[in-house]
């Protein structure tokens, strides 16, 4: 008789699980454009460009990339070792 009474438990609380689950998605719909406003927070200061590392392809902001000038062009890097390196391994 306790496996029936585990059973029933275990059915009721996925029948709470699934109830739950959708209530929650409910939530989420309209919640969406909330979620957006969350988005700016991924940027670490207001304002503050994403910019990719070219030599270890990792995303720094620029204020604290290190800038360097390659033949013109201006690359950003997640530190001075990565400048080093991509320089080194430019083909000139
Ligand atoms: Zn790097």
């Amino acid at each position: 008789m306790r496996i029936l009474l585990i059973l029933f438990l275990a059915l009721s609380f996925w029948f709470f699980l699934d109830r739950l689950l959708k209530y929650l998605i409910s939530l989420g719909q309209p919640a969406g454009t909330r979620g957006v406003s969350g988005k700016p927070r991924a940027r670490a200061v207001e304002g503050d460009d994403m910019v990719q590392d070219p030599q270890c392809k990792v995303y720094i902001p620029l204020s604290r990339a290190v800038e360097r000038k390659v033949g013109g062009e201006t690359h950003y890097f997640c530190s001075e070792d990565c400048a080093r390196k991509y320089i080194k391994n430019l083909p000139s």
